[in-house]
Formats: structure tokens, sequence, C-alpha cells
């Protein structure tokens, strides 16, 4: 019986194991085959490491493609090569399990694949350093959101992505049977982490929404990890400070902590900021209308206008006060300005990262937006029913985490840093 386990990762093999025996368990990614003996790159998901393979366990080693899954025993020796000043002299050599050849994309990242080979292949692609790099990173990333939002007081939540009506009243839904009904997925938990202010006061949910929206960006996926946050007694300023704290402190520690991750991915680490610009919509209309774009109050600010602004202001920065007709039902209304809202955006230049926002508390007052929109008051009742049970102010936002990824690691397409992309086209693997 062959012993599968492993005393070391490859990047653990040092000079102070010369001498010692250890078992090493990897993918092979080169053979140099020189006749008696043969070099053998071993790689884990560390880094490499070389075999040196002597005797009857050269043949083996030679014939098996490149890839296979091995575990290989032996002493640890200094090596003369360039790139190893340590290698294993191997006494046993294990094929566990052979590569198939030729495979569908070249995981060294030597051949050059395109990005769809790639994402057919993703627990392949993942075998390149630089990738399994960038979702290493994102792991991080979610870590330290999870310890910002506890050290502020929230409670992780979970709520249900089968929904039985649509959420926010849009489109974008996708449906499907439900035991002789018609059920959703989830576009947002918005209703639900409202509601969950009542009784637990703070709240976050990490989760996948679905939004079936026609799009053919960069951006859009029919599926997307929000970090979704609510909070009781807040206002909306006081939540854009959680969001600002929130994102500095994992540009914090990827600067920080995570530097070899970062390294290998390749990436730009000029992110860091003291304080987030906080735009009002109607300067941003100013400053677009000195570049010659004019839009009237109450324009929506389109992808054209949002590209302007993004050269205007290339790094973080929010817009706030949006026009109340732009936003949902839930917002709240400015006080001393009721044609405007308690809302905000987290830009990346043109990138939207966030919507947030201080929301109506009030029954009555959400009862009449609803009819105010074309809503009808009735289909929100097992939402609006909360709110007549004492229902505290409150505010939230919500961050879409793919699009945080694509920022903080350069890149262009948001599949890039999901594992396996879900949009119009694709439903595999
Ligand atoms: P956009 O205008 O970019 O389509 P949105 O305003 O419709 O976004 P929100 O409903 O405000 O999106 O959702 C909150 C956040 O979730 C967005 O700021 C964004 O970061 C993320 N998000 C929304 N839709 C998607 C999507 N289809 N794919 C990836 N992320 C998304
Ligand atoms: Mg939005």
């Amino acid at each position: 019986m062959t012993d599968i386990h492993r005393t070391h990762y490859a990047s653990q093999l040092g000079e102070d194991l010369v001498g010692k025996q250890v078992r090493i368990g990897g993918w092979i990614e080169d053979i140099r085959d020189i006749g008696k003996l043969a070099f053998i790159t071993v790689r884990d998901v560390t880094g490499a490491c070389q075999l040196v393979v002597t005797g009857d366990n050269v043949p083996l080693a030679v014939q098996t493609p490149r890839q296979s899954a091995i575990v290989a025993a032996g002493t640890v020796q200094k090596s003369k090569a360039k790139d190893f000043p340590i290698e294993v002299k191997v006494t046993e050599f294990t094929v566990l399990t052979r590569a198939v050849h030729p495979l569908p994309i070249d995981p060294t990242g030597r051949v050059e694949s395109s990005f769809d080979k790639r994402l057919d292949a993703r627990a392949l692609d993942l075998r390149n350093p630089r990738v399994a790099a960038i979702f290493r990173l994102r792991s991080a990333g979610l870590q330290v959101i999870r310890d910002t939002l506890a050290k502020e007081g929230f409670i992780e939540v979970n709520t249900p992505k089968v929904i039985g009506s649509a959420s926010e009243g849009g489109a974008n839904l996708f449906g499907f049977d439900y035991f002789k009904r018609k059920a959703y997925l989830a576009q947002s938990p918005q209703l639900y982490k409202e509601q969950l202010t009542l009784g637990l006061d703070r709240v976050f949910e990490i989760g996948p929404y679905f939004r079936a929206e026609n799009s053919h960006t960069v951006r859009h996926l029919s599926e997307f990890i929000s970090v979704d946050v609510e909070a009781a007694y807040m206002d909306y300023e006081d939540v854009m400070d959680i969001v600002e704290r929130l994102v500095g402190n994992v540009i914090r520690e990827f600067r920080e902590k995570r530097r070899a991750d970062v390294e290998t991915a390749g990436l730009k680490t000029d992110l860091s900021f003291d304080k987030i610009d906080r735009l009002t919509y109607e300067q941003c209309l100013e400053e677009l209308s000195k570049e010659g774009e004019k839009l009237q109050f109450g324009d929506d600010l389109s992808d054209a206008a949002l590209r302007r602004l993004g050269e205007i202001h290339r790094g973080f920065y929010f817009i706030m006060d949006w026009p109340l007709k732009l936003k949902p039902f839930y917002i709240h209304e400015k006080e001393d300005n009721p044609k405007l809202s308690k809302s905000f955006d987290l830009q990346y230049g043109y990138l939207e990262l966030v919507s947030g926002g201080r929301r109506l508390h009030d029954p009555e007052k959400l009862r009449s937006r609803l009819a105010e929109q074309g809503l009808n008051p009735a289909s929100f009742s097992e939402h609006l029913k909360a709110f007549d049970w004492g229902m505290p102010p409150h505010s939230g936002w919500g961050l879409g985490f793919d699009r945080l990824m694509m920022v903080l690691t350069g890149a262009q397409n948001i599949r890039d840093v999901v594992l396996y992309p879900r949009d119009t086209e694709r439903l595999t693997p």
C-alpha cells in the first residue's frame, strides 16, 4: 500500500534538512532525462523542488506524463542546479494518478492558452502559481472582511437564496418551479437584512446573488458574491466610514502580510489611501459639464459619464446624495432636500463597487413610497409587517466582492477573479 502522506511541502525544503529523509507530494512540472539519471521538477501548492531519480526509477519517472500526481521519498542533498540550492535524491517514486496527454491547457503558462480554454479547464489552470495566488488573495480578502465586520459589532447571517417573490420589485430575476409554485433566485438580501436589524442590530452576509441581466461586460456576471451589511442606529455616512475602513484593511493586509502572493500574482500595490473623496451627485454633474458632458439633474450617470469621471478621479471615490427618483423604494430622502437621497456608491474609476444608503424605517412612509414607485404594497406584506414591530432607523450597503477583487488584483475582467463564472454564455464547468 502506498503511503500518500508527505512530510514536507516543496517550500519547506531547506539546508537544515540536508541528510534527512523527506516525502514530497505534488505534480510533475518538468523532466530532464540524462540517461542514467533524471531530474524531475515537482510542484505543489507552495512551490517547486527538484528530485534526482536514479536506477530502476529512471524509466518510470521519465515516462510519466507532466502534471501527473506523484509521491516521492528520499534524502535531501545540496544541488548544483542554478534554480534549486538543494534537491531530493529519490529512493521511492510512485505515480499516483497519470495525467492525460495532450492536456487542454499548459498550466505552467509557458504556452499561452485562450481565456475560454483556461476557464474550461479551471481546476488545471489553478496549478499555475499566478492564478492560484489570485484565489489565495481572494480568500485572504474575505477573511479580513469577516474580521473587520466582527470587530465592528456585526454578526454574520445567512438569508434564503430561494425566494417566493421579487425582493426589490425589479425584473432581472431567475425564476424556476418550486413544488408546483414559482420561486426565484435572490438578487440581493436587501429586505431580509433590513428586517434583521430589528433584533440583531448589526448584521452582515457574504453570499451569492443572481441577476438575469443580459449583460455582456467585463464587470457583470449572472451569479456574483456580495458582502452586505445593515446596521441599526446608523446613518449613511456612518456606513460609508465602515466601507472605507474595510477596504483599507484589505489593502493593508495584501501589502503587509500577503506580499508573496501579491508578487506571484504580479500585482501593482499602489492602492492605498488615507481618506476616500466624497463627491455629491451634483458635484459630479458640474465636473462632467466642464468636460462637455451635459447632464440634467435626475439623469443617471451613464457608462460614458462614469468613464469620464473615472479619468478625473483615478482611484476610489464616493458619489453620494443621488436624486431620490433614481434610487430603490427603500432609500431614505434627505430631510433638508427631499429630491435628494441619503445614498452613495463607492467607485474605483468607472467601476461601481458598492451601493448603499440610509433606509426608510417608518412603515407609513415605506408604504407610500412603494405606491409612488408604482409597486404594490400588498405584494410586500411579508416585508412590511416587520416594520410594524418597532423597526429601528438603519443604513447599509452591498459590496460586489468580485469587483473589489478585480480592483485589488488589477484584473480587467471579473472572470479572472471568479473560479467558475456564470454569464449569459457560460454554464459550465
Ligand atoms: P451596475 O450598475 O454596475 O450593474 P447595480 O447598481 O445594478 O450595478 P447593485 O444592485 O447596486 O448593482 O448591487 C451592489 C453591488 O453588487 C454593485 O455595486 C456591484 O459591485 C455588485 N454587482 C451588482 N450586479 C453585479 C453583477 N451582475 N455582477 C457582479 N457584481 C455585481
Ligand atoms: Mg448600484
